[in-house]
């Protein structure tokens, strides 16, 4: 054990883990000597001392020193033993590529949701059963206190996942017993979206652009697209078998979004929600006004009053229903 340690050390030098977490310093002038803020406690004025030649550190502030099995022992309240398994993981573990964090998010979730017997109830209550088309998706659920443990194991620092809004400030799961669809471009996931099966803040993306029109990519050759607000509008359609439709994440569109809405001829049908005060129609309407300016067909799909396509479907709406809609709407 005592030469795995040495040779580890060897290959990960404490100056190069510090750095990889965010550790800022400059040096001293003596030598092989760096100074920076102590990682250990709070200070305003450089007390920690790497000797990177030694592969050492000593902070004056706290009295702390010794090695980088030291180090992580401390930061991390690892034992010894733990803590040579985490650098032996944190060696294996790919350079953190904030893509890539956000893919291991999104699978974390996607196991955990067949777990908590809640979640599938919310999305059953929601309207969504159906278990092929929750895995097409990757619909997924965060508990809440499990995925940093599960990152961090992995070798990702915490500061990196608080930057990407994984964790919250105070470093607790930003997402807590929430709903998860991952947001992909290009294959890639680039943001989470999370909602809340409690009534506590419904909706919540992670600070990362949105992007464009979620699930573009599969629709942007269709003469005909269905453009819905809400994600779960969009993915009960999808499990009624509609698939050629679009999720704007709201009713107000970006310049991404529109232009994508705009990059062909084609006909888009508004289906957004038929709020009792008017609001969604309203916002279709000028949606289909400025469409129409780019030379793009609108149709207005007009639902039952008080109705998403969502609830639509949930209570007892069904495929020939809606394609009853489609078929009516006003142009
Ligand atoms: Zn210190």
């Amino acid at each position: 054990m005592g030469e795995d340690v040495e040779k580890l050390k060897q290959r990960l030098p404490l100056l190069d883990y510090l750095r990889q977490q965010n550790w800022v310093a400059r040096t001293t002038g003596h030598g092989s000597e760096f100074v920076g803020l102590c990682p250990l406690h709070s200070e305003t004025r450089p007390s920690f001392y790497v000797n990177a030649r030694k592969n050492l550190f000593y902070c004056h502030g706290c009295g702390q020193g010794g090695d980088l099995l030291r180090f992580v022992q401390l930061s991390r309240q690892l034992s010894f033993r733990q803590s040579l398994a985490y650098l032996q993981q944190h060696e294996a573990a790919p350079p953190a590529d904030p893509v890539a964090v956000l893919e291991q998010a999104a699978a974390f979730y996607q196991q955990q949701l067949h777990r908590y017997p809640e979640a599938l109830f919310y999305l059953k209550q929601r309207g969504l059963y159906d278990p092929a088309a929750i895995q097409e998706l990757r619909i997924g659920y965060a508990p809440g206190g499990s995925l940093r443990r599960h990152l961090t194991v992995q070798g990702y620092s915490c500061a990196l996942l608080q930057h990407l809004g994984l964790l919250n400030s105070r470093g607790c799961d930003a997402f807590y017993r929430r709903i998860i669809f991952p947001c992909c471009q290009g294959g890639r996931v680039i943001n989470l979206y999370g909602r809340s099966i409690t009534a506590a803040v419904a909706h919540r993306f992670l600070p990362s652009p949105k992007g464009g029109l979620y699930a573009w990519e599969q629709v942007q050759q269709c003469p005909e697209v269905i453009l819905v607000e809400g994600l779960f509008d969009y993915a009960v359609l999808w499990q009624t078998g509609f698939r050629h439709v679009a999720c704007s994440l709201g009713t107000h569109l970006n310049t991404c979004q529109f232009r994508q809405l705009c990059d062909r001829p084609r006909t888009v049908y508004l289906t957004f929600d038929a709020d009792a005060n008017g609001s969604g129609q309203q916002a279709s309407q000028r949606l289909a006004q400025r469409l129409r300016t780019q030379g793009i067909a609108t149709r207005r799909v007009l639902l039952p009053e008080g109705h998403d396509p969502n609830s639509f479907f949930v209570q007892g709406g069904d495929a020939g229903q809606f394609q009853a809609l489609l078929e009516a709407a006003q142009s």
